[in-house]
């Protein structure tokens, strides 16, 4: 196949308008399948936590997990939604040998939750409100592995295995409506609203979000409107998409591509597409199936599910404090700005700076070392904040020995820079590496005299009052001390022995 013609990123926001649409699937963290006992632990030996019922096996009958309806019906509601009082599950009929029963029992014209929305923020703090059309349960597939070809596909493999304790383990897919007029944020705007969205459904405490090991999976779906026309174009659809960095760079590459086929006259094929992680570019799959392919019916082995007014209210009430409420009291409660809390969120170091204030250490200082030092670490070893190998209790002690007076800043740094080489503890690393302050005045006062012995002309003038050249004798002792002085006392020192 061609490689595709790509316009340049610039040139197609100039004369398209990019529509979006993101649909992300997330597994549920239950104990149990969407409709049997079976346990979910992920990583188990393969086809150990399977039964008659999540492999299809004739006879069996699903039973509806509550867990997983009430996990649906908290994320509804924290994304605004209604939540319908009354709706069936379908059958998704299609073959495919990762899903034993030839069908998936997912919700089709009678999702769970309808017509909500997120706010989402882009880094410069501009609000994009992005419509939610609905969030509907289903159950996950089994998973395949091909072995013997070159590329872990199916095509050139010597035969195939197939696992399937996934399959029948509980999903929400939320789909976004049409998000319209982003223009060259676009690919901005889906990272942010995937982003927004792991963090809310984390705070639920439903699922673990993990994008790397597949319990949040997002679909991205694209077209291209010639500018100002209203004239919607051809979607294309770029399944699994499994990084928040690849959502942005899958939104960007599409864009670039479709202008490429409608600027050559040629038309967008309705397909689904698959991400190339290595290249960042998406290659075709599947020629898109139409929902009439699927011949949806109702589940005639399920009854309805029908949330009481009651029961939905109860379940808002369990509703923790949603992430923007989150930030909205904690910038109060710091006294940030919008640009203070915005740096914060953008550097990844919000909850890390609210676990060392957790701990014990003033929100000032904890702040300024997560965002300045241990930003600056984080950046030249090419790794995020929260992946350094120091905790936020670990930075508390830290701020405490400086606060007590046996670190100084200069030695606090050093005491970071031996935990994050693996040396241990904070104190550990202040006694192995030797660095408590010098406040003893026998030592420091040696050293004082010493300094000023060297630097008669210096001396000379603080004796005769002038203070301010002290500095040049408190330098000199702290290089003397290799910056283990506390330079209040050897200044206080410094006046006492010049007698001024
Ligand atoms: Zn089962």
């Amino acid at each position: 196949m061609s490689a595709p013609t790509l316009v340049d990123f610039d040139d197609v926001v100039d004369r398209y308008d990019p529509v979006l649409g993101l649909e992300v699937h997330v597994e549920l963290s239950t104990n149990t399948k969407m409709f049997c006992g079976c346990p979910t632990t992920f990583g188990a030996e393969p086809n150990t936590q399977v039964c008659p019922t999540c492999l299809g096996l004739p006879g069996s009958l699903p039973v509806v997990n509550r867990a997983a309806v009430e996990a649906a019906i908290r994320i509804g509601l924290a994304l605004n939604c209604d939540i319908a009082p009354w709706g069936r599950f379908a059958r998704k009929n299609y073959f495919y040998p990762d899903m034993p029963k030839n069908f998936q029992t997912s919700q089709y014209d009678e999702p769970i939750a309808v017509n909500g929305h997120l706010d989402v923020t882009l880094e410069d703090g501009t609000v994009v409100r992005v419509g939610i059309e609905r969030a509907h349960m289903e159950e996950d597939t089994g998973k395949s592995l091909h072995v013997g070809g070159a590329t872990g596909r199916i095509h050139g493999a010597e035969y195939s295995l197939l696992d399937y304790n996934r399959a029948g383990v509980p999903l929400i897919e939320i789909v976004t409506k049409m998000i319209p007029d982003t223009g060259a944020r676009a690919p901005e705007v889906a990272r942010a609203y995937v982003t927004a969205l792991r963090d809310l459904i984390r705070s639920l405490g439903v699922s673990d979000v993990r994008m790397d090991q597949g319990s949040m999976r997002c679909d991205v779906n694209l077209s291209l409107s010639p500018k100002g026309s209203g004239i919607l174009g051809t979607r294309s659809e770029t399944k699994n998409v499994n990084s928040l960095r690849s959502v942005e760079r899958a939104v960007r590459y599409e864009m670039t591509r479709h202008a490429g086929v409608l600027d050559a006259g040629e038309k967008v094929v309705q397909e689904t597409r698959h991400f190339q992680e290595d290249t960042a570019t998406t290659r075709s799959g599947r020629i898109k199936e139409t929902s009439e392919d699927y011949r949806y019916f109702p589940e005639p082995d399920l009854v309805p599910i029908a949330p009481s007014p009651e029961w939905v209210e109860e379940l808002r009430g369990t509703l923790p404090e949603l992430p923007w409420e989150r930030r909205a009291r904690i910038q109060q409660e710091w006294q940030l700005s919008d640009a203070e809390l915005r740096d914060l969120v953008n550097a990844g170091a919000l909850d890390l700076v609210a676990a060392t204030v957790e701990a014990g250490a003033p929100s000032g200082e904890a702040r300024s070392w997560w965002v300045s030092y241990l930003a600056q670490q984080a950046n030249t070893r090419g790794v995020a904040l929260d992946e350094l190998p120091i905790t936020p209790a670990q930075v508390a002690r830290v701020i405490e020995l400086v606060s007590s007076g046996e670190l100084n800043n200069k030695l606090a740094r050093q005491v970071v820079d031996g935990v994050l080489e693996g040396e241990g503890e904070p104190d550990e690393v202040v006694a192995g590496r030797g660095l408590a302050v010098v406040s003893d005045d026998g030592a420091l006062i040696a050293a004082v005299d010493e300094a000023l012995a060297a630097q008669p002309d210096v001396a000379e003038k603080i004796r005769g009052g002038k203070v301010a050249a002290a500095g040049a004798i408190v330098g000199a002792v702290m290089k003397a001390t290799r910056g283990q002085a506390d330079a209040k006392r050897v200044r206080e020192l410094i006046i006492e022995r010049c007698g001024t």
